[in-house]
């Protein structure tokens, strides 16, 4: 069954367009289709619509990570990008892109987190460096 806004090709008997989120018209007892779907109250389900902003969300997130892993931001929003990834994968099916944009996520996130984990370590050592510094050129006067 043919999506009536994105023009998707869909199985049979689907209620809503895999590529778009589009309501394709539910199928009557009597057999025949609903009226073709009304363009201005078009919207996605809302899981999926949630899904889908929250793979984009996912995405901006990992890539943010990666930025800004040198200050540690990235301990934070790694994870969330790849939680938020996760459940948009759950939701969304593989034809849709934004399945594609929360693995995305998922990997930058994953990226983020590593980067912002070995920045961690560094500046762990350099502050630790700096500390015995310090201290031996108080001791020595
Ligand atoms: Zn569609």
């Amino acid at each position: 069954m043919k999506c009536f806004r994105c023009g998707y090709e869909n199985p049979d008997n689907s209620l809503y367009c895999i590529s778009c989120g589009g309501s394709l018209g539910v199928p009557r007892a009597d057999g025949r289709q609903q009226e073709p779907y009304n363009y201005s109250y078009h919207s996605p389900p809302p899981e999926v619509a949630s899904a889908e902003s929250n793979a984009v969300a996912s995405l901006i997130m990992g890539i943010i990570s990666i930025v800004s892993s040198s200050v540690l931001v990235g301990l934070v929003l790694g994870p969330i990008a790849m939680a938020k990834g996760r459940k948009a994968r759950y939701v969304l099916d593989d034809r849709n892109n934004n399945f594609y944009i929360a693995l995305g996520g998922i990997i930058t996130g994953t990226i983020g987190l590593i980067i912002s984990i070995v920045a961690a370590i560094v500046w762990t050592v350099v502050i630790v460096i700096i500390c015995i510094g310090a201290g031996a050129a108080i001791s020595m006067g």
